[in-house]
């Protein structure tokens, strides 16, 4: 099972960290979770492209997470894609999808018909909301584990596995001990950080009650330690930086405080072995200890 980050950012605009995605390879099967801003981009840069993809999984439905869900439909079908879309997300997801494609249908009514491409069928969007824990099967093993990120509703981080190896995505989470016992021993856990301490108020931009909010419903850069160091899992790799620039190693030392297993500040476009448990970033390729 091979993990690929696509995005590692959130909404802020930053070139070097586009919006949330990861790309799971497994079994054959490539598994897109989350579609945010940049993925169809970083797609191709990992010598992937939408027409490939076997299914999207969405863990929620904030904008960060799907803005992109219209241009991997359409660049998609414009790269050949000829199968209808595998569309797993939470509750609300179906009413996304014909939201978006009631909002787009007049100008891709234009496009299909002027286009005249060979097929249409990767347009179509096939759409399963799942339950909390229900388990979806097709070579590669998914599993919805709720998590809180209240007041949003309908958080979903998610357990992969495959061939005896635990992949486990936090999504966008407070410290969620379900989460916890569901990533307990996992090969790999990918979690989401909040650095408070990089964001101060700005005038006119933000206030220190709206960080405050935000901080509410995310896990801080001195908890995600402990997360890790609980579940006691093989290896922590950060991603969902917010903000996304930051001092590295003040951030490292964050998590050291309370983990001391192996630790990868995540990159876009790094790229995660779990059987061989090698990482492979910007040309350098680190094997870690077995
Ligand atoms: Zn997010
Ligand atoms: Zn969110």
């Amino acid at each position: 099972m091979k993990l690929v980050l696509l995005g590692t950012g959130c909404p802020q605009v930053d070139p070097l960290r586009m919006g949330p995605a990861i790309l799971i390879h497994a079994g054959g099967r490539r598994l897109l979770f989350d579609c945010g801003s940049g993925v169809t981009q970083r797609l191709v840069q990992a010598g992937t492209k939408g027409a490939e993809i076997d299914a999207l999984f969405l863990t929620h439905l904030h904008s960060d997470h799907v803005v992109d869900f219209h241009q991997l439909l359409v660049s998609s079908w414009h790269q050949g894609r000829d199968k209808p879309w595998k569309v797993f997300g939470p509750p609300g997801t179906i009413g996304f999808v014909e939201r978006s494609a009631a909002l787009w249908k007049p100008e891709l009514d234009i496009r299909v018909a002027h286009e005249k491409r060979p097929s249409v069928a990767g347009l179509d969007v096939e759409v399963k909301e799942f339950a909390d824990g229900q388990t979806l099967r097709g070579g590669v093993t998914v599993t919805p584990v709720k998590v809180n990120h209240d007041p949003f509703p309908e958080v979903y981080g998610f357990i992969v596995e495959h061939e005896g190896l635990r992949f486990v995505h936090s999504a966008d989470t407070i410290v969620w001990q379900p989460l916890i016992e569901a990533a307990r021993g996992a090969d790999c856990l990918l979690h989401e950080v909040f650095i408070k301490r990089e964001m101060r108020p700005i005038d006119g931009v933000r206030t220190q009650e709206g960080i405050d909010a935000v901080a509410s419903y995310h896990t801080l850069s001195t908890e995600v330690g402990a997360v890790a160091a609980e579940a006691d899992v093989g290896m922590l790799i950060l991603n969902h930086f917010v903000p996304t620039r930051f001092d590295r190693d003040a951030l490292v030392a964050d998590v050291r405080a309370h983990w001391s297993g192996p630790l990868i500040l995540g990159e876009d476009l790094m790229a995660y072995d779990l059987a061989t448990r090698t990482l492979q970033a910007g040309g350098a390729t680190v094997a870690f200890a077995r």
